[in-house]
């Protein structure tokens, strides 16, 4: 008989582990709570607009798998750069922070003061050295001995603790989303050496380097017709469907038991691969994990998003894509046309301010109007746009938006993926599955590395 995997969850990961197997010929599901696939990279349609979970565009540095992306468009894709600031004590920085920009931008007060503070960090740092038992750094560490003091008071310290709502002491450094993260010194090389080491690019640099495509009808799209390659392939996708529980009976096949529409259905498979929040998989797995790993996984979080569309009705509102703000209740404001101008009517603009937040806390439980209210007296301040101006506002929620890395994660993490790769026939993949950060490309590219070691794993048993 043939082999059936469930997969977990239908954002991008979800979907491409789906479409690889599904071209490979197995029978293949996918279940999806939401009512359209695609989770973070997902859009909402209101009307003329196309809401997406913030700007999603296409980019990667494989350019076979950005060619496998492309292809799946019958147009071509509109082309830009992204361009990023920070609004900062009133001036407008280009974003990343380097200590190049640092230097060349800021008032030679504070460069003077930032320069010599990174040095007399560094002389401390290595007098204090043998003297100091080695450990881990949590951000603040990481971040005073990568720019100086003067910088992380500046600016490290209020933007993290503003994004993630966490004090610094208590993140690790893994919270600033980059893969390589430039310190203070590597920055100042750059000064001279401008070429950057493509395989080592942090998330900032492949949005500030590489070139960026952004569908016509939002990010959305990507995923209906990749949706579309799995059902041609009689692979099968069901929307609306929240997984309640996951068994695993004695001959270790497993029972996905979801809620949909009010119904309950029994999904049959031999493999699972989850794409499912840790925070949401452990505790509906049967029989329950070891009290350890349950207890780990209460230690894991995902730090929520909520993105405001303000319909404005002019084409030019911000210079640059992006600008991140500090000291506001919005950390980013995105200019919707300068990422691509047909989401919206020809004659108007949007702008997607993002908020973070904790699920459940009085953010999150704020309206659009609350927002709005919250956020408006800020950009009249900083001269982005008057409140009579906004002809409509739009909210979107999206509970488990980036996975939180305090600084003791890595340990409980380890315990809960261990746990996983000792469970048979379960897999877990993904930027929400993994609990790593992801950009789209890099979530097709595990999600076919899964579907082969899935394809390998049947071909075996
Ligand atoms: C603000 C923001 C901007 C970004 N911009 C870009 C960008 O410009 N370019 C880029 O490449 N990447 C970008 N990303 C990253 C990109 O969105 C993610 O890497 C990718 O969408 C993650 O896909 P995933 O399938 O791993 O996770 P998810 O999209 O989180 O998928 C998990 C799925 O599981 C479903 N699910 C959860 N619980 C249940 C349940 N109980 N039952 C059934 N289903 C369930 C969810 O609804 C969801 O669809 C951005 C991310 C954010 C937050």
């Amino acid at each position: 008989m043939k082999s059936r995997v469930l997969v977990l969850g239908g954002g991008i990961t979800g979907l491409g582990t789906a479409w690889k197997l599904a071209e490979n010929s197995v029978l293949v599901e996918v279940i999806e709570l939401k009512k359209e696939i695609g989770g973070l990279a997902g859009t909402i349609k209101e009307g003329p607009y196309r809401l997406d979970y913030g700007p999603h565009f296409i980019l990667s540095e494989r350019p076979e798998l950005l060619q496998k992306i492309l292809s799946l468009f019958s147009e071509d894709l509109p082309v830009f750069k992204r361009s990023a600031q920070l609004f900062f004590h009133g001036k407008f920085y280009n974003y990343p922070l380097t200590a190049r920009n640092v230097l060349m931008q800021m008032p030679l007060q504070d460069a003077f003061f930032c320069g010599s503070s990174y040095f007399l960090r560094l002389i401390w740092d290595t007098l204090k050295k043998p003297f100091v038992k080695k450990h881990e750094p949590n951000f603040e560490e990481w971040a005073k001995s990568s720019f100086g003091n003067y910088l992380f008071r500046l600016f490290f310290k209020p933007y993290t603790e503003q994004f993630w709502q966490i004090p610094v002491n208590e993140l690790s450094p893994d919270s600033m989303p980059t893969n390589t993260r430039l310190s203070f010194f590597k920055t100042l090389k750059l000064l001279f050496v401008k070429d950057i080491v493509r395989s080592k690019m942090s998330l900032v640099e492949r949005e500030t380097t590489l070139l960026l495509h952004y569908p016509k009808q939002g990010i959305g799209k990507m995923a209906s017709h990749i949706a579309d390659r799995i059902t041609e392939d009689m692979g099968k996708i069901q929307t609306g469907c929240r997984i309640k529980e996951i068994r695993q009976e004695p001959d270790g096949t497993f029972s996905v038991t979801a809620d949909c529409g009010g119904k309950k259905k029994i999904f049959k498979g031999d493999h699972v691969v989850s794409t499912l929040p840790l925070t949401e998989l452990i505790p509906m797995m049967n029989p329950a994990p070891p009290e350890e790993v349950r207890k780990s996984v209460q230690h894991l979080s995902y730090l929520s998003l909520i993105v405001v569309y303000l319909v404005i009705p002019k084409r030019e509102i911000l210079e640059s894509s992006y600008v991140y703000h500090l000291a506001t209740p919005y950390n980013r404001i995105g200019d919707m046309n300068k990422f691509c101008p047909d989401l919206c009517p020809e004659d108007e603009n949007m702008l997607a301010l993002e908020f973070t937040c904790h699920k459940g806390d009085s953010l999150w439980r704020k309206n659009k109007d609350e927002l709005f209210d919250m956020s408006v007296s800020y950009l009249e301040k900083d001269g982005i746009l008057k409140r009579n101006e906004v002809k409509d506002i739009f909210i979107l929620k999206v509970p488990y938006g980036y996975p939180v890395y305090t600084y003791d994660y890595k340990k409980h993490l380890d315990t809960v993926r261990t746990f996983v790769r000792q469970t048979s026939n379960l897999e877990i993949v993904g930027r929400t599955g993994n609990y790593q950060y992801m950009d789209m490309d890099q979530c097709l590219h595990y999600g076919f590395l899964m579907a082969e070691e899935v394809l390998s794993k049947i071909k075996n048993s």
